[in-house]
């Protein structure tokens, strides 16, 4: 059997997550183990001490949402192998590639060292006294003269415990500005809440299901948390369970389905609710629905007006009778689910879409039952007092608007802002429209970026404050990727740091100790380890002892399921892009288990996994239909000029039919300017090539197929 690069990782990756193993990947699988091992991280490093004390630390990894259980074999203080660990309840011993290769990340030549302040284009290395005493002090001021709100702050740390002391930093500031970048779970909880009245983010239950309809969502390229997803997948090909996959793309998840339903980018929401009309027209709803009344009445007449076959084939591509079988075959399974998010899900996704899909699995009767739909309830474990002293300078608000940032930085906010932290985020690289965003960051007299390393935004920074890399450090995991139960997980230091990092954690209480007056007062603290601990209360025990908590909420009932809500919905929704000759052709991005597109960039031996018809050398290419590139005349493997409305790179043409004519694909997190020499200045960053795209309804950024047009170089 011979194995090229492209089938290894697709081997190794199953091999990680735990599915069918054969001697040959889990060679592989080693193999790639051991060079993580062996890598000769920093210079004069010793990779694998000769000798030491041998132990095993157990953690959660938080390299993306997924937050899988690790154990973390150790050589005195040096990590020398990660793997996945048994029976915890995410992953139950899988590993993905990236947690695989975590030491890279932990020991990588690209981490922060020391505080780093910015001079003359470059950087001076200070002591943190000094960082932490000239930022209060710019702080200080802004705050004497009214300025308070003046000060933003951007993360993607999400509502655990550091995400709440940035947030409670800002509040007690006095500004309203905390912006939480958003994901699919944005979009699925703000459709639950439209449509249910409850707050609570949907999650599903895969395992059990016996019919997965997919609307884009990657569920084998990363979505939710991966590996539990490379799990399910196994299960259904024991269980007989269908996978339908609709996406105008082949990807790892479309090849791996039952069923692949090509569709037009921006069209899913119509194909589900077409899919909708030919279930209540034949009557194969769940009954106890139509308690819904006149809502549900409102709902019949919308699909039967606007979402008839025929209507909707010819807005998606879908042919008719495809629709009619999806539809049938949907109803009739016994446990089916519908499920969106594109991509790693990890982008906002239309409200209509949303709540079409919670439609749908509603017509199936699918809420709380096994195989379907549960409104989690969010774990509430943090309850601080309010603050005190400061009342009439705080501000609750939490942004979610952060593709408004440009605005909210040129003026949009009064006064403009003056001040911006980033923590655990990386939005120059990550957020659509990259480029202005950067051009707007410049503007602002004081930006501090709390990151492990140098990316983009933390190269952009006026001061870098080198925060403890995540297996250095204490931290509340909370796994909501889409999972049946809500956990929270304990990752911990299983290695003491390496530099002169600190928790962010504890920079905040740092910073706010050095502000004095109620600041001060609002973090109690002696560190972040002491407030992690009384937090937690008398959960701590169990967590500490587990590694984990299961925070299962009541039951939220569906039974009465607002209708009204989706129907003004697709009244709001905007008329399609239609024809438009300047730019032909989408574009959209695509999530792979070889490429991170988040705020942490791939690990060096994670990019060597990727096909050389992704990228070589420099190049990234994109994927063209025959059709697409007999028309605009592409020959594959020769350079292109790739443009949208937002700007132009030069890529190469990857011909392939596993994407839908009219329709080009470019995977995220490539074009990195920053990092080390494995990752900076190889392929472009397609986020620079798409702006935001505000849902009319959430008013989340839901962009994701951009017009384009490609042109022989
Ligand atoms: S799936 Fe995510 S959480 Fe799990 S090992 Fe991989 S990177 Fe870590």
């Amino acid at each position: 059997m011979k194995i090229d690069r492209r089938s290894f990782l697709s081997l190794a990756a199953g091999v990680a997550a735990g599915t069918a193993l054969t001697p040959l990947p889990l060679k592989l699988t080693d193999d790639l183990s051991i060079w993580t091992q062996t890598f000769r991280y920093m210079p004069n490093e010793v990779p694998v001490p000769p000798d030491g004390a041998v132990s095993v630390a157990t953690s959660v990894c938080s390299l993306c949402p997924g937050g899988c259980g690790i154990s973390v074999r150790k050589i005195d203080n040096r990590a020398v192998k990660i793997e996945g660990r048994q029976g915890y309840p995410v992953n139950n011993g899988g590993i993905c590639t990236l947690g695989l290769a975590g030491l890279q990340l932990l020991y990588g030549p690209w981490r922060v060292q020391e505080p780093l302040k910015k001079k003359e284009g470059g950087f001076e290395k200070i002591s943190w006294d000094q960082a932490l005493s000239e930022i209060s002090g710019r702080l200080n001021d802004l705050r004497r003269n009214g300025k308070s709100p003046s000060v933003a702050a951007i993360t993607g740390a999400g509502q655990n415990t550091t995400g709440r002391l940035l947030q409670r930093f800002l509040t007690v500031f006095g500004s309203p500005h905390f912006i939480r970048i958003p994901a699919v779970d944005d979009s699925l909880a703000f459709a639950a809440g439209r449509m249910l009245g409850t707050a609570g983010v949907p999650a599903f239950d895969f395992e059990n299901s016996s019919y997965v309809l997919s609307f884009g969502s990657g569920l084998l390229d990363g979505w939710g948390s991966p590996v539990r997803m490379f799990q399910a997948h196994s299960r259904w090909k024991e269980n007989g369970a269908t996978l339908v996959q609709v996406e105008a793309r082949l990807s790892n998840t479309a090849a791996k389905a039952d069923v692949w339903v090509p569709v037009k980018p921006g069209t899913e929401a119509t194909l589900a609710l077409g899919l909708a009309h030919v279930i209540v027209r034949d009557g194969l709803h769940d009954p106890a629905i139509e308690a819904a009344g006149k809502a549900f009445d409102a709902f019949r007449e919308l699909l039967k007006s606007r979402y008839a076959p025929g209507a909707v084939a010819r807005q998606t591509g879908v042919e008719e009778p495809k629709i009619e079988k999806l539809a049938r075959d949907f109803a009739r399974s016994p446990r089916p689910v519908a499920v969106c998010g594109k991509g790693a899900g990890q982008d906002p996704v239309e409200s209509l879409e949303a709540m079409a899909v919670l439609a749908l699995n509603a017509l199936a009767g699918g809420f709380n039952r096994s195989g379907g739909v549960r409104i989690n309830a969010a774990p509430d474990y943090i309850h601080w007092p309010e603050p005190e002293g400061s009342a009439a300078q705080k501000s609750n608000g939490t942004r979610l608007d952060v593709h408004r940032l440009p605005e909210l930085i040129n003026g949009g906010a009064q006064p403009p802002v003056q001040a911006l932290f980033v923590m655990e985020a990386n939005p120059l690289f990550t957020l659509h429209g990259a480029p202005a965003l950067a051009g707007a960051v410049d503007k602002i007299p004081l930006v501090v970026s709390l990151s492990s390393y140098m990316d983009e935004t933390a190269a952009a920074a006026d001061y870098v404050l080198p925060v403890h890399a995540y297996l250095e450090r204490y931290e509340d995991v909370l796994i909501t990727a889409g999972l049946k139960e809500p956990l929270v997980g304990l990752s911990r230091p299983v290695v003491k740091p390496k530099f002169g990092s600190r928790h962010a954690g504890d920079v905040l209480i740092d910073l706010a100790r050095a502000m004095g007056d109620d600041v001060a007062a609002a973090f109690p603290w002696e560190n972040f380890e002491d407030c992690l601990k009384q937090t937690m209360a008398d959960k701590w025990d169990v967590l500490s002892d587990q590694g984990y908590l299961a925070e299962t909420g009541p039951e939220i009932p569906a039974g009465g399921m607002n209708f009204a809500a989706l129907v003004e919905s697709a009244e709001l929704q905007p008329p399609g892009q239609g024809e438009n000759g300047a730019w032909p052709l989408t574009l959209i991005p695509y999530d792979s288990m070889r490429l991170w597109g988040g705020h942490i960039g791939t690990p060096p031996f994670v990019l060597k996994t990727v096909a050389d018809t992704v990228l070589k050398q420099a190049d990234v290419f994109v994927e063209v239909n025959p059709v697409t590139a007999e028309r605009y005349h592409l020959a594959d493997g020769r350079p292109a000029f790739l443009e949208t409305p937002a700007g132009k790179a030069r890529v190469r043409v990857h011909v392939t039919d596993g994407i839908a004519p009219d329709v080009i694909a470019m995977p995220r997190g490539l074009g990195h300017a920053a990092y080390d020499d494995y990752l900076a200045e190889k392929g472009v960053n397609i986020n620079a090539l798409i702006g935001p795209v505000e849902d009319p309804v959430s008013g989340l950024d839901v962009a994701w197929g951009v017009k384009a047009k490609l042109t022989t170089a």
